[in-house]
């Protein structure tokens, strides 16, 4: 059965707005979660999201979640290839069965929902994904009986879209981390059996440390995982429900060698939830592991940056924060991460996330959050930071206590976007947040966001861009679609 199951062929893809390296800087990736707006679509997507370079159709570096499942296909033996989506036609015609990787489909995440209600339009990740649905090519191989699996984190948003699921002829959809059941669903596709609608991954046949491969073929920016979950909780993510789960150095070192060795890749994006907290069991960091990944990645590797880290940890060991700084600015003037400030209220913080304070008090956050930005600022790790807007127990006291943390924060380096309240993790069956309840209170929030995102942006991009041949361009491309978004704001009132 398996061997008949392994002649038959599997592609990978998906869609055009993951498929791309968004100029050697993942931040940029961000802009994928916008609306059609002022510019032009063509140069709008060349600047944010433009396509991976390809070898015969086959993308040099892909999603790492795509590589993950590739790699774990490929272990257990099965004919895959990873495609790019421009290239399906050449390789679907003769593939059984079409895995596609999703982040956030339908443009209902945090980041994307909120852009959406306030431009009133659809994002462009979820306008190229259904393009990539509509592909003739994919319409064609369906009628003759390819299966379509859909996974990845934004897999969650299929159970608000089950039309599309149908129009689309979707046969599954995998909800969670795959590595352990993901063979057993592609051969049951291959075999022509009748595949379950929706798979969701329970606890336990979540994949232990042992249970995850490496990636063999390099990931988009050199994306590699440093750990799986998150200890901290908090009531709004749906990470908190996962197993905590630290890589080992060689792990990870075998993943980055892959990266330079066979995509020519010399830069590490490390991706855990909460860096800082590489290989600690609770919420204080653990100084030596953190240490010792910095310095061999950094021997490794032209330079580094970091998904996500919280502020909690870096306000609490200032020291430590400052030599991981000096490692990573040996090689590099600056490095980028995802953190997340919620809220500056502190009754707020201690009912939706206790536990990202820690080893503070939630009183204490909106200093702790001072603090942690001052230290990021004075060491040069530039934040996307996010707040969280319309959470269902928020008041206006909330609100104002948060608006008057965002005064305090204009002097430090970073960006900080406010998103909708999307209900997920522990909050699941909560209201989704929408624009008809924007109150006065919340416009001045956003308004203060966008003032102190004008504020750093073109500083940001000079800092980007600083030391790459294309940088003289790009940067002034960016710099103009800045100011002409500037501009619009001001014409419309809102700064
Ligand atoms: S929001 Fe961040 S800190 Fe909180 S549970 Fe999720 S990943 Fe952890």
């Amino acid at each position: 059965m398996l061997q008949q199951a392994c002649d038959k062929k599997i592609v990978l893809t998906a869609d055009r707005t993951l498929m791309s390296d968004y100029h050697h800087n993942e931040f940029v990736g961000f802009g994928t979660c916008v609306p059609p707006n002022i510019i032009p679509n063509w140069l709008y997507s060349w600047l944010f999201f433009p396509p991976i370079k390809t070898n015969n159709g086959l993308p040099i570096a892909a999603p790492y979640g795509l590589r993950k499942i590739e790699a774990q296909l490929l272990i257990e033996g099965f004919n895959v290839l990873t495609v790019d989506p421009n290239h399906l036609k050449k390789y679907i015609k003769n593939a059984n069965v079409l895995g596609i990787h999703v982040m956030d489909p339908f443009g209902l995440g945090p980041a994307s929902s909120t852009f959406a209600s306030v431009l009133k339009k659809e994002p462009f990740l979820a306008q190229h994904f259904r393009a990539l649905l509509s592909r003739t090519e994919i319409r064609e191989a369906k009628k003759h009986g390819l299966k379509i699996i859909v996974g990845g984190p934004g897999s969650w948003q299929f159970r608000y879209r089950q039309k599309f699921v149908e129009e689309y002829g979707i046969d599954c959809i995998i909800e969670g981390e795959a590595e352990k059941i993901i063979g057993k669903i592609f051969r049951a596709a291959l075999n022509g059996e009748t595949l379950p609608k929706r798979y969701e991954v329970s606890v336990k046949e979540t994949p232990s440390l042992e249970e995850i491969p490496d990636i063999v073929k390099p990931s988009v920016n050199g994306l590699t995982e440093i750990g799986r979950g998150c200890c901290r909780g908090c009531q709004f993510c749906s990470v908190t429900l996962r197993p905590l789960r630290w890589y080992p150095y060689e792990k990870i070192m075998r993943e980055i060698d892959t990266n330079i060795t066979v995509g020519n890749i010399n830069w590490a994006c490390l991706h855990a939830e909460d860096v800082m907290l590489y290989g600690s069991k609770n919420t204080m960091p653990n100084e030596e592991k953190l240490v010792k990944l910095h310095e061999i990645v950094v021997k490794k590797c032209e330079g580094i940056c970091w998904s996500h880290c919280s502020l909690a940890p870096i306000a609490a060991q200032p020291k430590l924060f400052s030599k991981i700084a000096e490692i990573i600015l040996q090689k590099q003037s600056w490095w980028g991460a995802e953190v997340g400030i919620e809220t500056g209220s502190p009754e707020l913080a201690k009912k939706i996330m206790p536990a990202k304070t820690h080893p503070f008090k939630p009183e204490e956050w909106p200093e702790v959050v001072r603090t942690g930005m001052g230290i990021m600022h004075d060491n040069q790790l530039i934040p996307a930071c996010t707040l969280i807007v319309g959470v269902p127990e928020e008041t206006e006291d909330d609100l104002i206590k948060t608006i008057e943390l965002m005064d305090d924060l204009r002097g430090f380096r970073s960006l900080i976007v406010p998103l909708f309240f999307v209900p997920m993790g522990r909050l699941k069956d909560k209201e989704w947040f929408k624009e008809t309840k924007v109150t006065d209170l919340h416009k001045e929030l956003l308004i203060n966001c966008v003032e102190h995102d004008f504020y750093w942006v073109e500083k940001l991009i000079d800092l980007s861009f600083a030391g790459k041949w294309y940088g003289g361009i790009i940067r002034q491309f960016y710099k103009v679609f800045a100011r002409i978004a500037k501009r619009k704001a001001r014409q419309a009132g809102i700064i």
